[in-house]
Formats: structure tokens, C-alpha cells, sequence
């Protein structure tokens, strides 16, 4: 029979019975482990994979590709799951390649601050094992994330402002391709000016282009000192003013996030934040050496006094500190918690920060036409911001949301913004790539795809809209 004449079924089969040889132990078919591995933390419809394969090494995901290449069947890699727009979700007759046993540190070079790590560890992970040598791994996505799936979203976080995103923390990579070649990335300098840059390529490809296996990450000293506070503000557009002129002024503040009166509410309830008032509130973190935060503080009070905040609630203790994050991190947890048995749609837009205001109006605007409660909360020294829609869990509630979400990505868009800031494209924002990067670019990105995964067998269907590829 010719390669490609048996049905995607059989080819599936096939792929199974070649790594049954090897793999046998590593393979589930088990209706609850292919449920799990069905969809990620997003509103998109699931797919059940076929199968799911347990990855141990680099060479267990090349003999998968390899396998899975020759018979053109489609494999998604898969980290944690806890990705938003549906990146995970499996066409028909997929396999699961789920990382999440690759969870070695490989090297630690604390000379140099860098480490090596398989792609299924956590962040959380990392860090709780790395403490003893006075770094940390900053980049810090509010869900329980492996650093390879961190890699495939070009995730971020709440530290962005200070240390950036994971583009600029990771010096280089392993990746395995579609065909099951395994290639090297990057290496461990901080900079080169050779070659085209494939580390950048491969962060934030969602598992379309290869699967990371590896990460060669940028380490950061453990400050000093850290400061943590609170001010909250009767009018929203102070507090965002003031966030902006914080960055305007180049105060090298370690985090600054926003959470409107909706959030602070569901948040003051959800994690038991006690003395606060559900009122617009920035959370701030200053770090450094103690006469560096000291004066990161001064310069920060005066500008929250010019801007009428009313006034700074200090976290002092390292506890009273990590409550005050967690409470932060735990946002979506608090919102969902508002009603537990709706959905919850995560917004993501980012805009140029001077516009933050303006967009934040807009929003408003469409979020009480809809009619739905919708918190809002954001990386606002970065511009980014998500709006946790709560809508029925019905198709109809879905489609409002999605509606809303529409709205608020076209306002976006419109003030030279972007639909994702963070999470990535997955199923969910596929509409929007043409308005925010033009049929041009887009040509292009498909010809990239079909000169690496020329079957498309890699996560088929995520990141990039179908249309004209470019000839040359
Ligand atoms: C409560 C909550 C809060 C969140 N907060 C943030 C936030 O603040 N910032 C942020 O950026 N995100 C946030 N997220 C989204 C999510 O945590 C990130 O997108 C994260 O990077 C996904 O990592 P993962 O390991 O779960 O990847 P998965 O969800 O398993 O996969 C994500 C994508 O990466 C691909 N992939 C996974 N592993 C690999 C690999 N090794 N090689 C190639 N491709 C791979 C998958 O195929 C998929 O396309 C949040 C999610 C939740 C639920």
C-alpha cells in the first residue's frame, strides 16, 4: 500500500506498533490520561489523542517524530496543560506528547548564571531546587507551568517589567524536528551576532515548528532585599497613570500589577486579603541592595501621592509577602470562584503603555453592554492586561464571551496593540494575526511552517491562520 493510502486510523495504528517496541511502557491509551490530555485551561472544544506518549529522553521524541513523520500523524506536544487559547487540544487521530517526566537539571553555572534543564520541569521546581546557590529563575506564569511549555508560549509573567519575558531569558535549545533530527540552538553566551537567531524562532512556536526537549535559561542573583506594597486609588486612570510614570521615570521596580474593584473584591474574599477595600489597587515590589529599594520607594510614594493614592500598606515579612503574590497568582482562581459553576474567559491584549488608559475605558464600555461580569487585572507596567470574562457555560454563554473578547481585542489592535501579550495564539486568537501582523508577514510565517513540518504534523491547525504562502 502506497505511504499515505491507509486511513489516518491505520497510520495511527502503525505509529503505536512501531513504538510499542520500545516504548510499550511509556504509551496510554487509558480513557482518563487521554481526557487530561484532551485540552488545556482554555473555553476551546476538546479532542481526545488517540494515544498519549510519556517522553523520557530527546531520543524517546525523536523516534516519536520519526514515527509519527513517516506516517503523517499529527502529535502535539504537551507540557502542563495549563496554556489558555487551546494550544493543547489534538485534531483527530493525534497523539499526546507529553513531556512532563523530562524534569532533570542538567547543568547549573552559577559562575555564569545560566542552567540547563529538560523541557517537563516547572519553574517552581527549578527555583525550589536551585535556592541554595542565591539564584532564580524569574519568569513566572501564574499557572503551574514547565519551562518548556513556558518556552513554546514565549510566556511571561508578573516580573517581566524587570528581568523580561522568556525571549530574553533563554540563551539556547534543544529541539527535536518534525522529521526527528535533533538540532542545537543558542549556546551559553549571552549574546552572538551569528547566524539567524533559531532560539528566537523556536520561542513562542507553540509546538508547530519543533519540540523543545532541552533549555539553556538565564539565572538571576536573589536580590538582597525585597519590599512589597500595596496602594489603592479611588479612580482607576490614577493608578494607571501612575504605573506608567513609574516606567517613564526608569524606577527599576521589580513588579507592578493592577486589579480593578471587581478583582479586589473576589480577590479580598477568595484569598482572605484582610484590610483592604475593593477599590482600584497596584501591588508593588521593590528589590536591590537595601539603599537602592529605599530609594525605588521614595521616588515610588511621590508618585503615587501627585497621582491620590491613598497611601502604601507595606508587606514586611517574607510570609506576608508571599500571601500578598499568592494572592496575585491565585486572580483567575478568585474570579472563577465568583461563580464556580460558570467559565472563565481570559482576555490578553497589550498595548503601548501611554494607551493603557484609553483602552481601559473602551473596555469598560463593551464589558457593560454585554452585560457580563467581567474583573480586570494586569501586568500594568507592561502594558498587558486580561479581563476574566464569567459567562454561562452554555454555547450561548460561550459566544458571548467570545463577542466580548472580540471587542476588546479590536480596541486593542486599533491603539497599535496586540491580541496576546502572553498566552500565545493556540485556536483562540487565529482571527486576529492577519489585522495585527498583515497578509504579508503571515505568508512568510507559512512558508517557515512548511519547510520545518512540511506534513504538519506538528500541532496542525494552531498559530497560524490558513491563506497564501510566500513563493519567493
Ligand atoms: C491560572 C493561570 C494563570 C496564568 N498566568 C499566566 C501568566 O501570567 N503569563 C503567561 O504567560 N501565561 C499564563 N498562563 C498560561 C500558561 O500557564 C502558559 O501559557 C504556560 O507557558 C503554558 O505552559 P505549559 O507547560 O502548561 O504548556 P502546555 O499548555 O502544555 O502547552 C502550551 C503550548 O506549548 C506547546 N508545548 C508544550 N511543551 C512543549 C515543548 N517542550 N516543545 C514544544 N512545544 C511545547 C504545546 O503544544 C502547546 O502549543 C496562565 C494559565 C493559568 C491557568
Amino acid at each position: 500500500m502506497p505511504e499515505n493510502a491507509a486511513s489516518a486510523a491505520e497510520r495511527l495504528q502503525a505509529v503505536l506498533t512501531t513504538l510499542r517496541t520500545t516504548m510499550d511502557t511509556q504509551i496510554s491509551t487509558a480513557p482518563s490520561v487521554r481526557e487530561e490530555h484532551s485540552h488545556g485551561e482554555a473555553m476551546n472544544a476538546a479532542c481526545l489523542p488517540e494515544a498519549v506518549v510519556f517522553a523520557e529522553s530527546t531520543d524517546d521524541v525523536s523516534a516519536v517524530l520519526r514515527a509519527c513523520h513517516a506516517q503523517r500523524v499529527p502529535v502535539v506536544a504537551f507540557g502542563a496543560g495549563t496554556s489558555v487559547e487551546g494550544h493543547v487540544v489534538p485534531p483527530e487521530h493525534a497523539i499526546s506528547l507529553d513531556l512532563s517526566r523530562m524534569t532533570s537539571i542538567l547543568a547549573v553555572n552559577a559562575e555564569d548564571l545560566d542552567c540547563r534543564v529538560q523541557a517537563g520541569l516547572t519553574r517552581q521546581s527549578l527555583n525550589a531546587q536551585i535556592r541554595d546557590t542565591g539564584l532564580f529563575f524569574p519568569v513566572d506564569p501564574g499557572g503551574e507551568a514547565t519551562l518548556g511549555g513556558m518556552c513554546a508560549t514565549r510566556a511571561s509573567g508578573t516580573a517581566a517589567v524587570r528581568y523580561g519575558t522568556m525571549k530574553e531569558n533563554v540563551l539556547g535549545l534543544t529541539v527535536v524536528l518534525a522529521t526527528g533530527e535533533i538540532i542545537q540552538t543558542g549556546g551559553r553566551v549571552r549574546k552572538s551576532s551569528t547566524g539567524y537567531d533559531l532560539t528566537s524562532l523556536f520561542v513562542g512556536s507553540e509546538g508547530t515548528l519543533g519540540i523543545i526537549t532541552e533549555v539553556q535559561l538565564k539565572l538571576h542573583g536573589r536580590p538582597e532585599t525585597l519590599s512589597a506594597a500595596v496602594c489603592q486609588f479611588e479612580n482607576l486612570h490614577d493608578a494607571v497613570q501612575t504605573a506608567m510614570e513609574i516606567i517613564q521615570c526608569g524606577i527599576p521596580i521589580n513588579r507592578v500589577e493592577l486589579m480593578d474593584p471587581v478583582q479586589m473584591q473576589a480577590s479580598i474574599q477568595f484569598s482572605k486579603l484582610e484590610g483592604y477595600r475593593p477599590l482600584t489597587t497596584l501591588f508593588f515590589e521593590f528589590a536591590g541592595a537595601p539603599a537602592a529599594v529605599q530609594e525605588q520607594v521614595s521616588a515610588t510614594e511621590a508618585l503615587v501621592e501627585a497621582n491620590n493614592g491613598l497611601g502604601f500598606a507595606w508587606a514586611e515579612s517574607a510570609e506576608d509577602r508571599s500571601r500578598l503574590w499568592k494572592a496575585r497568582h491565585d486572580a483567575f482562581w478568585a474570579a472563577k470562584a465568583l461563580d464556580p459553576q460558570a467559565r472563565v474567559i481570559s482576555t490578553d491584549c497589550i498595548v503601548p503603555i501611554s494607551r493603557l488608559g484609553t483602552l481601559i475605558d473602551g473596555v469598560y464600555e463593551d464589558i457593560k453592554a454585554s452585560g457580563l461580569r467581567a474583573p480586570l487585572l494586569g501586568h500594568v507596567g507592561d502594558g498587558n492586561f486580561h479581563t476574566l470574562i464569567i459567562t454561562e457555560d452554555t454555547p450561548e454563554g460561550h459566544a458571548q464571551a467570545w463577542e466580548l473578547d472580540k471587542k476588546i481585542v479590536a480596541r486593542a489592535l486599533a491603539l497599535e496593540g496586540s491580541c496576546s501579550g502572553e498566552h500565545g495564539v493556540g485556536m483562540g486568537k487565529l482571527d486576529f494575526l492577519e489585522t495585527e501582523h498583515g497578509a504579508g508577514a503571515l505568508s512568510v510565517m507559512r512558508a517557515l511552517k512548511n519547510t520545518m513540518d512540511p506534513h504538519h504534523i506538528l500541532n496542525p491547525g494552531k498559530l497560524l491562520p490558513t491563506g497564501p504562502v510566500y513563493q519567493g
